[in-house]
């Protein structure tokens, strides 16, 4: 599990930031889940034959005897919430989190056993509509974090569950033609998950699927229409797309549209965000049925996207320095006043002896634009030196009363 380092931090909350801005904007509503579930409801709701439940779950029993289960994914337990809470039989839900999920994989570049999501879930809306929405949500937030350019978006319909049976059946036939040249994984997939097998990293299996029945040509009528209805919807609205019929998802509870954002500038880590509609999933942990869609995108790829185009903003707006212990005692009072006076300054005091110059060696390594100076001579009438570090100009002498309206003028001028 990785360590996140201040500047990687900044970044998440930075998309974090624009995340909840561009969610707000659809009408979501954000909550908090518990990172530990029943181990049961991921079996039953993701599924026993997938990736995550075969293998990527931190499971534990805890002191009462009871399986729980560190969330490997986010869609199961906000259903559990919106079931537990009564939100959603007969009711319109949009509604995101944020949070650590925990996944027992490989670690390496942009994959990771702890790593942060943000997921929305929509309930109660079963049309083509919502899902335009979403993906037009996901457009915006990829603009507004300047990421567009980077992403693309791959798109597809798998259907309803008895479709998809049907399908499944064909794929197995043609693949059992093959099953000594598929790799090891696809192989055991052919009789758990074969839909898995197209999502195969195998060139061999890849090659091999070139020609395999494509699940466009099993769709039901009815989701048939209803992936149409979404790609006119996106195509009205200038977004662009790529149907890809190898798109199926790891979880058992997709069914009609998936889609995945990939990125090629992460190498094989390249997806960034996915999702799809679970319209059974209500049902099937109990409750009474409530169509449902959702995607949830990982921060730490973002993050990795967005930490060569992002500057680091520093530590500090203001950095105080002084010299002697009466001055250093006063600077202390002026940087609380400073605080006290212009909100969300960010007021760095230099703690600690030094001569000036290797304090205002770090004034600039913080960041800050504005250095203020207190000696004895400042101490002794009552003012305080400001120093631009950003700019050239004479240092200048400020008493300190007009201290927070000059700091104020300064870093507010032009709002
Ligand atoms: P992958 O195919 O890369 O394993 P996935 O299909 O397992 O991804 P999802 O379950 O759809 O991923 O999770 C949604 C997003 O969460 C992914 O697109 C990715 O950005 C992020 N994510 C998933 N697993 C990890 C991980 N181990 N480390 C970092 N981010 C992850
Ligand atoms: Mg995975």
């Amino acid at each position: 599990m990785q360590d996140i380092l201040p500047a990687q931090k900044a970044i998440h909350r930075h998309i974090e930031e624009v995340a909840r801005s561009v969610l707000a904007g659809y009408g979501y509503q954000e909550i908090g889940l518990p990172v530990l579930e029943q181990t049961q409801l991921f079996k039953r709701l993701v599924g026993e034959n997938t990736d995550i439940v075969e293998k990527e779950m931190y499971t534990f029993d805890d002191r009462n005897g009871d399986s729980l289960t560190m969330r490997p994914e986010g869609t199961a337990g906000c259903a559990r919430f919106g079931e537990e809470n009564g939100l959603l039989f007969n009711q319109v839900q949009r509604l995101w989190y944020i949070g650590p999920m925990f996944r027992y994989e490989r670690p390496q570049k942009g994959r990771y056993r702890q790593f942060d999501q943000i997921g929305a879930e929509c309930f109660g809306m079963a049309g083509p509509d919502i899902d335009a929405e979403l993906l037009l949500m996901n457009a915006r937030l990829w603009r507004d974090l300047g990421l567009i350019e980077d992403v693309r978006l791959e798109l597809n319909s798998i259907g309803t569950s008895e479709s998809r049976g049907a399908y499944r059946e064909k794929l197995v036939a043609y693949l059992e033609k093959y099953r000594d040249d598929l790799d090891e994984d696809s192989q055991r997939r052919l009789s758990t998950n074969p839909m898995r097998i197209l999502d195969s990293k195998s060139e061999i299996t890849q090659a091999i699927l070139v020609d395999a029945p494509s699940i466009a040509d099993s769709l039901d009528n009815e989701s048939k229409q209803h992936f149409e209805d979404l790609c006119q919807m996106l195509d009205d609205s200038g977004l662009a797309y790529e149907v890809n019929t190898n798109i199926v998802r790891g979880l058992d509870y997709y069914n009609r549209t998936v889609f995945e954002w990939i990125t090629d500038t992460l190498g094989a880590q390249g997806t960034v965000c996915g999702g799809g509609r679970y319209d059974g999933l209500v049902e099937q942990m109990g409750g009474r049925g409530s169509p449902g869609v959702g995607f949830a995108m990982g921060l730490d790829r973002l993050a990795l996207m967005l930490a060569e185009k992002i500057e680091s903003s520093g530590v500090a707006d203001v950095y105080v320095v002084s010299q002697g212990a009466e001055a250093r005692r006063v600077a202390m009072q002026v940087a609380e006043e400073v605080r006290d006076g212009v909100r969300g300054l960010r007021v760095q005091m230099h703690c600690g002896d030094g001569k000036f110059k290797a304090q205002l060696k770090k004034a600039d390594a913080s960041g800050a634009r504005l250095a203020l100076v207190l000696g004895e001579e400042e101490v002794a009438n009552s003012s305080v030196s400001v120093k631009m570090l950003r700019e050239s100009g004479d240092q200048i002498s400020c008493s300190r009363d007009k201290l927070v309206s000059y700091c104020r003028d300064y870093f507010h001028e032009g709002d």
